[in-house]
């Protein structure tokens, strides 16, 4: 589904990715770990054609990242939910879910809505159609963020930090509907320091330090048996 082939990133002389390679399968679940800075964000952001990147390929369901077409095929096929929840906040939850089906796949407005509900019912919002953001708990807006962008029936799920910007309390409830994304199947890399999500739901865990992959595999074995020193202190600090 994902294939990044030598992949670089450089903003002027600062080398943010540097000769990133990574194939990701259907229904895979990887989740991005690693400090600050170490480029996490921008690999992500890269993936759905918001970043351009120098050299090497980008393919996300055979589609070629680097031809303008293809570019705008992606952007459809690969949804993305922030650590801020970026909703609309002069539309309502109804209209915040209806709005790029009908303006970007030009549904009719009694398909939209059918899937709009259809999907706020999912994430257990179905009674905030008319509701407005600012009315919205943090967790109820991220769940109306994550059934925007299933509205556009994705065959990928990018999550950069979701739960990050919540409220403790509120951090399960969209875990609980990232956790029933993955076991429908949906193809996700998660970007997260939710290690217990990590453990439980990743097939895969990747360790991005300084712009590269420092570690790649399942989580038993990344996060309990590390090998890699910069690893072994990271998990140490966030432990
Ligand atoms: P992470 O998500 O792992 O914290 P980022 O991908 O946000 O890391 O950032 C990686 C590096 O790229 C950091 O050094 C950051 O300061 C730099 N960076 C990110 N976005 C920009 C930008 N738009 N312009 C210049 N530097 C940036
Ligand atoms: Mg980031």
């Amino acid at each position: 589904m994902i294939e990044v082939n030598g992949v670089s990133k450089s903003y002027g002389r600062l080398e943010v990715l540097k000769d990133i390679s990574l194939q990701v399968e259907a229904g895979q679940v990887v989740a991005i770990v690693g400090p600050s800075g170490s480029g996490k964000s921008t690999f992500l952001r890269m993936l759905n054609g918001l970043e351009s990147f120098s050299g090497g390929s980008i393919k996300i369901d055979g589609h070629d990242l680097s031809l303008p077409r293809e570019l705008h095929q992606v952007r459809k096929e690969v949804g993305m939910v922030f650590q801020q929840f970026n909703l609309f906040p002069h539309l309502t939850v109804g209209r915040n879910v209806t709005i790029a089906q009908r303006l970007v796949l030009k549904e009719s407005k009694a398909a939209a809505e059918e899937r709009a509900r259809r999907l706020l019912a999912r994430v257990g919002l179905q009674e905030k159609w008319a509701s407005y953001p600012s009315q919205l708990s943090g967790g109820q807006q991220q769940r109306v963020a994550i059934a925007r962008a299933l509205a556009m029936e994705p065959k990928v799920m990018l999550f950069d930090e979701a739960t990050s910007a919540l409220d403790p309390e509120l951090v399960g409830e969209v875990l609980d509907v990232m956790r029933s994304l993955a076991a429908d199947g949906m193809t996700m890399l998660v970007v997260t320091h939710e290690m217990g999500f990590a453990r439980n739901v990743a097939d895969r865990v990747l360790f991005m330090d300084a712009g590269r992959i420092a570690a790649d595999g399942p989580p038993a074995l990344i996060l309990d048996k590390p090998k890699d020193e910069r690893l072994i202190q990271f998990l140490r600090r966030i432990g």
